[in-house]
């Protein structure tokens, strides 16, 4: 390895032998998910330990008899999560030496970037283990969003939800991925990803807005959020009123989820005329499976018009311990 642009090839072309090897591109193809970095690790025979670990995010510890990473709970999922593919990253680049991360930062950041080439190779692996270009492609054509909506930071901070990653490692990924240019970044990155929550909810008032905020609508059916506890999730599905159809909202209560508001809201739509929406903000915790359906409430015993499923992970930060079970990523 000679130089930083050898380094940052090498991470990346490892971290695509490794979706290879684990099957994650075909389990990941249609964005229904973001990827499992722990249970990609602990499918390598690496152990996770997280830790409260005074000043560090992690640690790649290669000893003999064991070989694994320690990552801090100190931290949110998004940060667990990158440091946890840097480490993978000292791993699979054949790094055999003790690696003490106080900062895992993303490629693509110009001048400000790291020297230390192991650290970049680790930094370009984990990238593009977490935000392989493949992957924003496949969310963005899920949710039919094009060049245009990359530059808007709502979308932006609604995509980084999808990938698992925080809002500024999606801004940094975007821009070295090529799909928005260096202006654009600097722009999105002046925004704080508490106005797009915000806007998503203007008339919710929580405590604080650390929590996320998930607008989710049609085109997540089938898929999975993985957020945290109390998480706001803001369902927004279509409802056909004038046929007397409406969304059943005893699914949410039957998956332990609590609403916060139910509205309907007529929506322009200059292609089909105005059409009704039920907009329910909701929130919950735990491993929950969601599924609605919208039907005449006088039948309830009848099959609805239409059915929305998705698979609901509102755990947060990893705490002190192994890994919680991970998903088994398809082999
Ligand atoms: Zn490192």
């Amino acid at each position: 390895m000679t130089s930083k642009r050898d380094a940052i090839l090498n991470g990346v072309a490892r971290a695509s032998e490794l979706h290879t090897q684990l099957g994650v591109r075909e389990a990941l193809a249609s964005g229904t998910d973001s990827v499992d970095v722990f249970g990609a690790a602990q499918r390598l025979g690496l152990f996770i330990m997280f830790r409260p670990l005074d000043g560090l995010l992690g640690a790649y510890v290669p000893t003999r008899a064991l070989c694994g990473m320690l990552v801090t709970t100190q931290r949110d999922l998004h940060v667990q999560r990158f440091t946890a593919a840097h480490e993978l990253g000292h791993h699979m680049l054949e790094h055999r030496t003790l690696s003490l991360d106080n900062d895992v930062g993303f490629v693509g950041r110009g001048e400000e970037a790291k020297h230390d080439l192991q650290e970049v190779e680790a930094d370009a692996f984990a990238a593009e283990f977490l935000l392989p270009r493949w992957l924003i492609v496949a969310h963005l054509n899920r949710q039919r969003w094009g060049r245009e909506h990359v530059r808007k930071p709502d979308i932006v901070y609604q995509l980084s939800l999808r990938l698992g990653a925080s809002y500024a490692a999606t801004c940094w990924a975007l821009f070295s991925q090529k799909l928005i240019d260096r202006g654009t970044v600097e722009h999105l990155r002046s925004v704080e990803p508490k106005e797009a929550k915000q806007r998503a909810v203007p008339d919710v008032h929580p405590e604080n807005w650390h929590r996320d905020v998930w607008v989710i609508s049609d085109k997540d059916r089938g898929t999975r959020v993985l957020g945290a506890p109390n998480d706001l999730i803001v369902l927004a599905l279509d409802e056909h009123t004038a046929a007397g159809y409406s969304w059943d909202a005893d699914g949410l209560t039957q998956a332990g989820m609590t609403i916060e508001r139910d509205d309907r809201v007529a929506v322009d739509d200059k292609r089909i005329g105005g059409r009704v929406q039920r907009r329910l903000v909701v929130r919950g915790s735990g491993e929950t499976h969601l599924h609605l359906e919208e039907r005449r409430l006088w039948e309830k015993n009848e099959t609805g018009r239409s059915s929305f499923d998705i698979d609901l992970t509102l755990v947060g930060r990893e705490p002190a311990g192994i890994p919680r079970a991970g998903r088994v990523l398809a082999a």
